[in-house]
C-alpha cells in the first residue's frame, strides 16, 4: 500500500468567534445647560436641489430632495444655543 503522496488535505478548522461588543452610546450632554434631548446643525454653503411634481390643479408635490454640503456642519444645543460642534464627531 502506497502513501497517498497528493496534496495532503489539510483541514482547518475555524472558529469565528463573534467579538461580544455590546455598543453602549453614551449620552451626548450639553456640558452648558445639562440638555440631552434637543439639538440642531447648521450646515454652511449647502446646496439643496428638490425635485417637484406639478399636480393638475397648479400644486407642487416635493418628489425628491438632494443636498450637498460644501461648508461647514456646526452642532448646536437646542435649549443654550451653544455651539457643540466639537462633539459632534460623537453622533
Ligand atoms: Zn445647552
Amino acid at each position: 500500500m502506497t502513501k497517498n503522496t497528493g496534496r495532503p488535505e489539510r483541514r482547518h478548522r475555524i472558529v469565528a468567534r463573534k467579538p461580544v461588543t455590546v455598543m453602549v452610546r453614551e449620552k451626548l450632554v450639553c456640558p452648558y445647560c445639562g440638555n440631552d434631548e434637543e439639538f440642531f446643525e447648521v450646515a454652511e454653503n449647502a446646496y439643496v436641489v428638490v425635485h417637484f411634481l406639478q399636480n393638475e390643479d397648479g400644486t407642487f408635490v416635493p418628489m425628491e430632495e438632494n443636498m450637498e454640503i460644501t461648508g461647514v456642519v456646526k452642532f448646536y444645543c437646542g435649549r443654550c444655543q451653544a455651539d457643540l460642534s466639537h462633539l459632534r464627531d460623537r453622533l
